[in-house]
């Protein structure tokens, strides 16, 4: 099925945004009632796979009759809830399309069985974290974790044959050679060098992975732009990717990246897609590739992330220097994610000379003879309502230049206006204010006399 094709199926684009364990019951609650009036084999099947460790519900779902049991998992990590989405869109459709030839012969051949929101104390504080600050993808050793345990509880119910371990990205990593964001990654997670054979012969699974994987990934990359990266796969014993391959099951790991507002197709769509490719490749081995020709030849992740914004060429004013210095800066929202897209808490990350770096958005200052960033303590700028201009007066141009707080730093809240100086000195024309991280454009009105 292709993208236009699912499209059509769609009654809309599925629910974005951050789910929390109340409204994921609340999704498994109405899906059970519309797979009672759907047929046999599209029955949803849900029961209690155990609790959290602030004791909230974990459920393990089951769809289908098939012979060939998937098992994937969602939100291990609390603040990644885009497959979360995209499993329960999924489920709607085979539910609700049951006698669909493509959603069928899925029902047929599959037992689906998903863990939606296996992470739901991290994901009431959005947090990547379980409620005891521990990594559940770095749990799959020791099991310390209620969700870790759990995690395995249903490897062992289920024996699956395949098993996928579903997240979202950091929206920073871009491809190797592109400045661009990535807006998906695969992973066939590797095995421990024991399992693999004197000739370097992969155990059969392993192999069966990278076929999927990469069968996937050229499906979905006209709707990434190509922006679709082979995920780092340095071997990560204490990951439930790199357990669920050792065990026999053949693992993917499948994350969506860095897709923006306005962008066709969402994350969740793009997730929806993929795991239908992916589950119909399963349920008709025939149509899988023969080689893993597709899954090698993808572009790793660059070594060097992306900014968030980064400003290029700007000279920052120093209080106390007679010389201002020529930087870029490169400014992050730390605390953005895929469950807080809007976060813009800005930090200074790095500054100096970063001709080598991209930003996701830029503000290049280099053409502006003297655009200056003035260091302000943080919290001097007033944030500006959407649609108004910001009163620049009031920001006290002449107080920033001799702000005590001066030198902008790593680490610094960027809360910096960026000017553009007159020959003499005086401020006649403010190009960009970022506030707390937030760009708001401003280029024609004259903001009065400042000191230099
Ligand atoms: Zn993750």
């Amino acid at each position: 099925m292709d993208w236009q094709d699912l499209r059509r199926r769609l009654d809309g684009p599925p629910r974005a945004g951050q789910w929390r364990h109340a409204q994921v019951e609340e999704e498994l609650d109405r899906l059970e009632s519309l797979a009672r009036q759907s047929r046999p084999g599209a029955r949803l099947e849900r029961s209690p796979l155990g609790l959290s460790g602030e004791g909230r519900r974990v459920d393990l779902v089951r769809v289908g009759r098939g012979t060939k049991h998937v098992l994937g998992w969602t939100q291990m990590h609390g603040d990644e809830p885009t497959h979360t989405s995209a499993v329960f869109a999924l489920l709607d459709l085979l539910i609700r399309q049951a006698d669909d030839p493509a959603f069928a012969s899925i029902l047929e051949r599959c037992t689906l069985w998903f863990v939606p929101l296996l992470n739901p104390d991290g994901a009431q504080r959005d947090s990547r974290y379980n409620a005891a600050g521990i990594d559940l993808n770095r749990d799959a050793r020791h099991t310390a974790t209620a969700e870790g345990r759990m995690l395995k509880q249903a490897a062992k119910l289920v024996a699956p044959e395949y098993a996928l371990n579903l997240h979202n990205q950091n929206h920073r990593k871009r491809p190797a050679g592109d400045p661009r964001p990535t807006r998906m990654a695969v992973l066939a997670p590797p095995v421990d060098a024991s399992l693999v054979g004197r000739a370097g012969s992969q155990p059969p699974n392993l192999a069966a992975a990278k076929r999927l994987a990469g069968a996937i990934a050229e499906a979905a990359c006209p709707l990434c732009e190509g922006r679709l990266t082979r995920y780092g796969a340095d071997y990560t014993p204490t990951a439930f990717g790199e357990w669920f391959q050792a065990s026999g099951a053949t693992t993917v790991l499948l994350e969506s990246g860095g897709i923006q507002h306005g962008d066709s197709p969402t994350a969740e769509e793009l997730q929806l897609f993929s795991l239908l490719t992916g589950l119909s490749l399963i349920a008709h081995p025939e149509t899988m590739p023969t080689d893993s020709s597709a899954y090698t030849r993808l572009k790793e992740v660059a070594s060097e992330p992306l900014f968030d914004v980064l400003v290029r060429g700007v000279w920052l004013a120093r209080p106390g220097e007679p010389r201002p210095a020529g930087v870029d800066l490169g400014i992050n929202y730390p605390n953005r994610s895929a469950a807080r897209p809007d976060a813009t808490d800005g930090v200074v990350e790095d500054l100096g000379d970063l001709a080598d770096r991209y930003g996701i958005e830029e503000l290049d200052c280099r053409a502006t003879p003297h655009a200056v960033a003035l260091p302000l303590p943080a919290g001097a700028v007033p944030e500006p309502t959407d649609g108004a201009p910001v009163d620049y007066r009031a920001i006290g141009l002449e107080a920033a230049q001799n702000s005590a707080s001066g030198t902008v730093r790593r680490g610094a809240p960027a809360d910096l206006v960026i000017a553009q100086v007159g020959r003499s000195g005086a401020v006649d024309r403010l190009l960009a204010v970022i506030v707390a991280g937030r760009l708001a454009w401003n280029d024609s009105q004259p903001a009065g006399q400042g000191g230099a």
